[in-house]
């Protein structure tokens, strides 16, 4: 594989860790974003070489100042992976505005400004991967999460346009849709309800964060360079789509 550069946002814990780990392992030159813990992204960057930028994925003009940064440090991105990601669940009844927006802002709303960020270079230079993490309660909607739901079902739709505007410019666009990974965000979840969801899993266990980022490399792999607008499920069985 060529020396491409790759930048994976959520990069420095869960699933954008074990992506941004298998990025490096595959050859390429790899920058992993995170927003607020300094000290799982000190720990990562120690532990892996990777180094780390700290930018909200939702502030546009942010966004646009980090993209430009990176690209100065380590060169035009090739590859990028939309991973960041939130959950602020509630019923509908009792979620306040402040709870929609910081979902769908942080969620949605930064796959646009991070792919806004990349694609004219992209573009220009008629090669690009973007991998954008959807979910498998943006495909079939889930009790307590119309945000994120919303969100994550926005994502396969952004994915699906995008793919349409990049294909004749060398630029694939694609989604993976993990279902339940055993990461923070999923052991924040009760674990009364987190037994009652893995009983629903074919393979009978939670994702592991590997199993998301074997998929991250199949899609953004050069040879890769006929698959745009696809949704890859990786989910247990959970969910067939
Ligand atoms: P984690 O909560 O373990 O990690 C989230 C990562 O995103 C952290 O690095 C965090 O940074 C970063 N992040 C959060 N908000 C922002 C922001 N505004 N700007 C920049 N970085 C931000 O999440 P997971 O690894 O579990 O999830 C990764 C993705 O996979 C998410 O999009 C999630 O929705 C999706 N997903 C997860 C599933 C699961 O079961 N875990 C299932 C389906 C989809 P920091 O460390 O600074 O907080």
């Amino acid at each position: 594989m060529s020396q491409r550069v790759a930048l994976v946002t959520g990069g420095t814990r869960g699933i954008g860790k074990a992506i941004a780990i298998a990025l490096k392992n595959a050859g390429r030159t790899v920058a992993a974003n995170y927003n607020g813990n300094d000290d799982a992204a000190r720990a990562f960057t120690a532990e892996t070489e990777i180094p780390h930028y700290k930018f909200d994925v939702g502030d546009f003009p942010a966004v646009q100042d980090a993209v430009a940064r990176i690209t100065k440090d380590l060169g035009p991105i090739d590859i990028l992976v939309n991973n960041a990601g939130i959950t602020r669940d509630g019923t509908l009844h009792k979620m306040d505005r402040e709870s929609w927006d910081a979902v769908i802002v942080t969620n949605l709303g930064s796959c646009f400004n991070m792919s806004r960020a990349v694609i004219d270079s992209m573009r220009a230079r008629s090669f690009g991967r973007i991998v954008n993490v959807g979910s498998i309660n943006g495909q079939m909607g889930q009790y307590g999460q119309v945000n994120y739901a919303a969100a994550k079902s926005g994502i396969h739709g952004f994915t699906k346009a995008l793919a349409q505007e990049g294909a004749g410019k060398g630029i694939t666009v694609n989604a993976i849709a993990p279902g339940y990974v055993d990461t923070d965000m999923v052991r924040a979840v009760p674990p009364a309800v987190l037994e009652k969801i893995i009983a629903k899993i074919p393979m009978g266990r939670l994702g592991r964060a590997e199993d998301i980022a074997r998929g991250v490399l199949f899609l953004t792999a050069d040879e890769a360079d006929f698959i745009t607008g696809s949704t890859l499920s990786i989910n247990g069985g959970q969910h067939m789509y």
